[in-house]
């Protein structure tokens, strides 16, 4: 009884939370302020910008209305169905400049700069994640071409890293309703839908606020999201929202960790959003496929990341490990982090030392899979593929390979180095690389079962048959490995432990000050 009042109660909280006033409100607050840069911290909120589209022209489905109008600017036109949006061409071309200086301000003196080029970079600082400004100055030499001023660069031995984009300054956006009309807006635009919309026919449902702008020559729209709402968007794509409720909070807590340990590489700087919506950082879909059980998986572990000695760890995970999951350093090379080492995620494993040849192929052929996983996760755990001699005489460039030598399994099983052997002789490295070369593998645990074996090499058939286990790079946490756990009865806080051990969870990762110390305005 009490079990179901507290249920209810939850039920209701959800509903509230993410109820159609609650969201208007939060649009309506974030439409009251200038949006000029990517990321935001705003009522104690890490907000995102998220991209969503990046083309020319963009068509924008709609069943109900949007709102649209300048950044910073209180006026905005309401529209109802479908509009097309497109970047009017401009004399002035995007330009690239050499960063000469790079001079950190605070947050409160960016207005002081209405016309200075200025970037964000996220920091991390006193265990805690900050984003810091830095006003650029450029050399007094601009390109029209990237190729143009990267040849400079090498020309010259001016760090490559120090070439930027100057954004076009006068840049317009024609608006194109369905009844016929138009008008043009100076860009950046923000634009704002209460019900799902879709950009160019892709079937991701979106609501909320989007920023149009223009980087290089290309409309770009983004989704501006708070990390919560952005989870939710990535969870359902990596383990399906019909996961048990203990490891769908696992895999919200890892993207969560994961989301802002890919922040932290300022991998998109200059590109106009903070994380890009597919797999380079994580596939984002806004609330396709986002149901109840997803929203209250994020509630229920609203703002856990996992940390370690006071940094954020990185959360990386993947489908399945196939067995025993991989250290960082060998799927990626670079220095051990410690979390990251390898687990047995199945524990008939715990002795066995798949690095040795004959270890991992009586394991990829050991047969039993429990019957009560989903036929996604029981392909993904163990699979059979087939490649041509010719196939492989391409992807590798070996002529008239004849054999395949294994010259490093990591501790998952996972083939880090080897040999191909014909006319020619080729070494790859890297699972990744050796999943291509060998025809798009799922995973780099794999023998070469039609072949025959001397020692670590095998001789190649015509039709190479390779059996293998796992999916994916094999760090971190196994998302087979995690519901299969969570099927077994175990909470999300042990799944994690178990995939990252030593780590720590907390809430306190965000610096909700601004770097001067003062706090940031929470409107204008
Ligand atoms: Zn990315
Ligand atoms: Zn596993």
């Amino acid at each position: 009884m009490v079990n179901s009042v507290f249920c209810c109660l939850k039920e209701i909280l959800l509903r509230e939370v993410l109820s159609h006033n609650m969201r208007l409100l939060i649009i309506a607050l974030l439409l009251s302020l200038s949006v000029v840069f990517a990321a935001e911290i705003r009522y104690g909120q890490l907000y995102l910008e998220v991209l969503v589209s990046e083309s020319k022209q963009i068509l924008i489905s709609s069943t109900g209305n949007i709102n649209i109008g300048e950044t910073g600017s209180p006026l905005a036109k309401l529209l109802n169905g479908d509009v097309s949006l497109q970047l009017v061409a401009s004399d002035d071309q995007d330009m690239l400049g050499l960063i000469n200086k790079a001079e950190v301000i605070s947050a409160d003196s960016i207005k002081q700069y209405p016309d200075a080029n200025i970037r964000e970079r996220f920091i991390w600082q006193d265990g805690k994640l900050a984003i810091q400004y830095e006003k650029l100055t450029f050399e007094d030499k601009y390109f029209t071409s990237k190729g143009a001023a990267e040849s400079y660069a090498a020309q010259t031995g001016y760090p490559k890293q120090q070439i930027s984009y100057i954004p076009m300054q006068n840049a317009s956006l024609k608006v194109s309703p369905q009844n016929g009309e138009a008008f043009y807006y100076q860009l950046p635009v923000k634009l704002s839908a209460m019900d799902n919309i879709l950009f160019n026919g892709i079937k991701n449902d979106y609501n909320g606020t989007f920023i149009i702008k223009s980087i290089q020559g290309k409309l770009v729209v983004t989704n501006l999201v708070d990390i919560e709402n952005y989870v939710a968007g990535v969870v359902p794509n990596e383990i399906g929202n019909s996961a048990p409720e203990e490891a769908l909070k696992a895999q919200t807590v890892a993207a969560r960790t994961h989301a802002i340990s890919l922040l932290l590489q300022n991998k998109h700087v200059g590109d106009g959003y903070d994380l890009c919506n597919g797999t380079h950082c994580q596939v984002h879909k806004g609330n396709y496929l986002r149901e109840t059980q997803i929203d209250k998986a994020v509630l229920d572990t609203k703002g856990i990341v996992m940390l370690y000695e006071d940094k954020i760890a990185d959360g990386v995970y993947h489908s399945s490990c196939g067995g025993k999951t991989e250290s960082n350093q060998n799927a990626w090379s670079g220095k051990a982090i410690p979390y990251l080492q390898g687990v047995a995620c199945n524990p008939e494993l715990d002795s066995l030392d798949l690095s040795n040849e004959t270890n991992a192929i009586n394991w990829i052929n050991t047969n039993e899979l429990s019957s009560n996983m989903a036929s996604w996760e029981k392909r993904s755990e163990k699979w059979e593929k087939t490649l041509s001699k010719n196939s492989l005489q391409m992807n590798s460039g070996v002529r008239n390979p004849r054999s395949i030598t294994i010259l490093h399994r990591g501790v998952s099983g996972r083939i880090m180095r080897l040999k191909i052997t014909g006319d020619n002789e080729e070494i790859i490295r890297g699972e990744y690389r050796i999943r291509q070369i060998l025809g798009s593998l799922p995973s780099s645990f794999f023998y070469i079962a039609n072949g025959i074996r001397v020692n670590n090499s095998y001789s190649l058939a015509d039709e190479i048959s390779i059996k293998g286990r796992g999916s994916g790079h094999g760090v971190g946490m196994c998302q087979v490995g995690a519901l299969q756990k969570a099927r077994a009865g175990w909470i999300w806080q042990d799944i994690l432990l178990f995939y990252y051990p030593g780590i720590l969870f907390s809430d306190d990762w965000l610096q909700t000050n601004n770097l001067n110390g003062s706090e940031i305005h929470s409107g204008e």
